[in-house]
């Protein structure tokens, strides 16, 4: 599981990579996860100013 990112919500500031303990975000215009090293521990989500993350519902 992986966080999910709404790329027409994100603005690209970039505030979840620096909060990201995985280094699994990464700025490339927009928001960009790696899946494979995301943990789903959900320390981006607040730091989102726009609510562009989220994890999916099991
Ligand atoms: S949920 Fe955690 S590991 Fe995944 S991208 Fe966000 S901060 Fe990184
Ligand atoms: S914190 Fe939100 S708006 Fe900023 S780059 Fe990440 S997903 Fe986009």
């Amino acid at each position: 599981m992986a966080i999910q990112i709404d790329t027409q919500a994100c603005i690209g500031c970039g505030c979840c990579g620096e909060v990201c303990p995985q280094g699994a975000l990464e700025l490339e215009g927009k928001a960009v996860v790696f899946e494979q090293y995301c943990t789903a521990c959900g320390a981006c989500i607040e730091m989102c100013p726009v609510g562009a993350l989220s994890l999916p519902k099991q």
